[in-house]
């Protein structure tokens, strides 16, 4: 299991490089990938990116619960995003590197999504609601931002 960087943490504030496609299939990267999936479940995750695990590139992994036509975890390298709609939605969110922090954060609703599985295969997709908001999440991490950065009415639980 791989240790969460939690912020803060100078590395998390770092825009993560791209992945081309020799290293994205070497093992040092696929058994990242690997580990990065049980990492995520371990503490309740629904997503995980790379910067998260102390690793600046773009990779991010989403849970199976997250994506409902799916029966498998996402795997996304460097996801790239444009919204497919000017619709935004709230709600509250938190993330494994900000532990026991949650706040209400605005999302696009709808988005177009492209990026890289993790054979360095082509994908595109639609995403909308609770999809789209963890991808736009993840992607976040990947230009060093956190979703405190964003959030309204944040708290804290103990
Ligand atoms: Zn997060």
């Amino acid at each position: 299991m791989l240790d969460i960087v939690k912020e803060p943490t100078p590395s998390l504030r770092e825009r993560s490089k791209e992945l081309d496609q020799d290293f994205l299939l070497s093992d040092e990267v696929q058994q990242l990938i690997t580990e990065m999936i049980p990492t995520m479940y371990q503490d309740d995750g629904i997503g995980l990116a790379a910067p998260q695990v102390g690793k600046n590139v773009r990779i991010c992994v989403i849970g199976k619960e997250a994506n409902l036509d799916s029966e498998e975890d996402l795997v996304l390298i460097n996801p790239v995003w444009q919204k497919t709609s000017r619709r935004k939605f709230v709600d509250i969110e938190g993330c494994l590197s900000v532990p026991k922090t949650f706040g209400k954060v605005k999302r696009y609703k709808s988005i177009h999504v492209e990026a890289l599985n993790r054979k360095g295969e082509r994908i595109e997709f639609e995403a909308k609601d609770f999809l789209a908001r963890v991808i736009q999440h993840e992607v976040d991490h990947l230009d060093g931002i956190l979703f405190i950065d964003k959030a309204k009415d944040i708290y804290t639980t103990e």
